[in-house]
């Protein structure tokens, strides 16, 4: 298990004892994990392993069977929880971008900060831009989802997630779907991000990424954290022969 120094700020997202059933196939089997303020965690293993729905119940997208998730302290599996107050504080990408199709680039940055946080235009604009800007898109603000590369949509869906003021970053497999030529651009707007100071969870098949960025990876393999650390321990220098075998495959 990781070390306490590699631990940064207060606890962002603590989660205890997991479970996730989908009918009789037991997912998740007893997940604990702590993102602090500030960290990049790194999620990896093999397909099927759980890695999707442990990041979707952090953001109860999927009920949890059992096991406490709490966010910001509070206890999100709690009926009494605002759980849109929380899912308010966190940005999720996705491996489909899921843009609005009908939207320019512009609007689909604004459209959650106008209808949800009840911002004026002026000032949803504002931030929209400088979330484009900050993602290299600036010159793409006016155009739409099908007119761009996807990987400059996928660079839209972090700047509408980021223009939300999100304290947190939900990233599930951000670059799974992208051309290997679009991949670079992503990770380099995640890599900047972190240098920011953004609190990321991050599940990835992108092992550079993960080695130079993660303060932390977990490795999950049938629905367990089998091993947790430092890149350089996890991924450089695995204990466990499970992770072994997966790193010897993906490398
Ligand atoms: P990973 O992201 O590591 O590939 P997933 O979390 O997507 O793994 O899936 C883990 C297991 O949960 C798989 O057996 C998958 O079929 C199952 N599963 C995931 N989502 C659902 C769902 N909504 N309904 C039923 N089974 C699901
Ligand atoms: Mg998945």
């Amino acid at each position: 298990m990781s070390s306490s120094a590699t631990h940064r700020g207060a606890a962002v997202v603590e989660v205890t004892d997991l479970h996730k059933s989908f009918g009789s196939n037991h997912v998740l089997r007893g997940l604990d994990a702590t993102i602090r303020q500030g960290e990049v965690v790194c999620v990896i293993g093999p397909s099927g392993s759980g890695k999707s729905t442990f990041l979707r119940c952090i953001n109860l997208l999927e009920q949890p069977t059992s096991g406490s998730i709490k966010v910001g302290g509070e206890e999100v599996t709690d009926p009494d929880c605002d759980i849109d107050a929380i899912r308010r504080n966190m940005g999720m990408v996705f491996q489909q971008f899921n843009l609005f199709p009908h939207l320019s680039v512009l609007d689909n940055c604004t459209v959650a900060q106008t209808t949800v946080l009840k911002r004026g235009k002026e000032e949803a604009e504002t931030k929209a831009r400088d979330n484009l800007e900050k993602v290299g898109l600036s010159d793409k603000a006016d155009a739409y989802p099908a007119q761009l590369s996807g990987g400059q949509q996928q660079r839209v869906a972090i700047a509408r997630a980021l223009s939300m003021d999100p304290k947190l970053m939900l990233f599930d497999e951000p670059t799974s779907a992208l051309d290997p030529e679009l991949v670079g651009d992503v990770l380099s707007v995640m890599r900047r991000l972190a240098t920011e100071g953004m609190t990321m969870f991050v599940v990835t098949h992108e092992m550079a990424f993960a080695r130079e960025v993660a303060d932390r990876v977990i490795f999950m393999d049938g629905g367990s954290i089998v091993e947790e650390g430092v890149p350089s321990q996890v991924i450089g220098s695995p204990t466990e022969e499970r992770t072994r075998v997966f790193l010897q495959r993906v490398l």
